[in-house]
């Protein structure tokens, strides 16, 4: 057998469904952020500015974090050591822990070397304490979600997005006795929207079922510390356990869970991504502690990321593009054609420097495919006012 034709074959598809993966090869600037220099194949090094960074705050090059950064790199130097029970728990581990349990107002909280491998380890746990429970998912859940319910191997039902009428229907079918667990998402980093927090933990109180929330992006952006949604609408209490990360808002790598001590030890002793992975770096845990403590403070920053959202939703709305109704800081034009997207992405870039990446199946559904724009307070006015500019022009000469 010719396995090799095999790959060949897979790859063939995906060109031809304009599903095969480009990366843009890139040097971020630091002190330069949201520009970035960008390797092309003919060797060439061009400017670009990024449109699509999840580094939303432009913490991954504030100059407190980078100090904190190195200092931790002088005092405890590169990698952690080990898995967190042998050997690699580091001092910044804990104080880290303590900030985040603080941040959220909770008992407990861990954290993870991402956000992908907290909601592995934090929902595959779950099936270990229960041993009858069923996960009850939102259709729209990130793939590390649905990933941690596989790997739990419990049972799953799956309800439709944000829709409490479905939701509802799915918990009635189960005996009031019947271990559940609600998971889904704050905001939706595809469609922008959020779900309503109070009503899906309304009917879990009613059914008797837990909560578990992935804020990830809103972590930083959103409450008046800038801990999530739940912090905004006043709800940080009423979830089982809150997950997040510290590579999108907080601007480095890394992720975490809070909630009450009891269900916190649980995941740290079932949750196999945890236990059997080395932990994350001090440098990291010191940088997260700087960026985390910097936004608790830094009220302003998420007051300027808003604006400049409603600013670039504002423009494009102006030139008649098909925006879809984010009410959160993405904003996702719609092309609904794969080869489109990428045109358009690739002319961006190429007349003028925009850098944003096309987001297509299987990341969104076929015929959903789109341009997320993600501006953050460190894009101005005129960059914003550019790119729809240079938007239009492309967009008229292609179409
Ligand atoms: C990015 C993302 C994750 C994974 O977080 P990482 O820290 O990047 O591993 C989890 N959930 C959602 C909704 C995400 O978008």
């Amino acid at each position: 057998m010719n396995y090799n034709n095999f790959f060949k074959e897979k790859i063939k598809t995906l060109k031809a469904d304009g599903n095969f993966r480009i990366f843009a090869d890139l040097k971020r600037k630091v002190g330069k952020f949201p520009k970035a220099d960008m390797y092309k194949d003919d060797g060439s090094i061009v400017e670009v500015i990024s449109w699509c960074a999840n580094d939303y705050m432009g913490m991954g090059q504030n100059s407190v974090v980078l100090q904190a950064m190195h200092k931790a790199l002088d005092e405890c130097g590169g990698g952690a050591g080990g898995t967190r029970n042998i050997s690699g728990t580091n001092h910044y581990h804990i104080e880290l822990e303590k900030l985040v349990a603080t941040w959220y107002k909770r008992e407990s909280a861990l954290t993870f070397t991402s956000g992908y491998t907290a909601n592995l380890a934090a929902l595959s746990s779950f099936a270990k304490v229960f041993q009858d429970i069923v996960i009850i998912s939102d259709e729209k859940n990130h793939n590390s979600m649905i990933e941690g319910i596989k790997a739990g191997r419990s049972e799953k039902t799956i309800f439709k997005h944000n829709n409490m009428e479905d939701l509802e229907r799915v918990l009635k079918s189960y005996p009031l006795d019947k271990p559940k667990l609600i998971a889904f998402e704050s905001v939706y980093s595809m469609d922008g929207d959020i779900a309503p927090i109070k009503e899906i933990c309304d009917l879990a109180d009613k059914y008797q079922a837990m909560t578990y929330i992935d804020e990830v992006h809103a972590v930083g952006m959103y409450g008046e510390t800038g801990s999530g949604i739940c912090e905004r609408d006043n709800v940080r209490d009423r979830l089982t356990i809150i997950q997040g990360t510290f590579a999108k808002g907080v601007g480095l790598v890394g992720g975490f869970i809070a909630g009450d001590s009891e269900v916190v030890e649980c995941v740290r002793s079932f949750g196999n991504a945890f236990i059997f992975s080395t932990s994350m770096p001090p440098i990291i845990a010191s940088g997260c502690i700087a960026s985390v403590t910097y936004l608790m403070d830094h009220k302003e920053l998420r007051t300027a990321h808003q604006k400049q959202a409603q600013k670039l939703k504002d423009e494009f709305k102006k030139i008649g593009v098909e925006l879809l109704p984010s009410v959160s800081h993405i904003v996702p034009v719609m092309i609904r054609d794969p080869f489109l997207a990428r045109k358009l992405a690739d002319e961006l870039m190429a007349r003028n420097g925009h850098y944003v990446q096309p987001i297509n199946y299987p990341t969104v559904a076929k015929g959903e495919e789109r341009l997320r724009f993600a501006p953050t307070p460190l894009h101005t006015d005129e960059m914003i006012e550019k790119l729809v500019h240079d938007y239009k022009l492309i967009w008229d000469d292609i179409c």
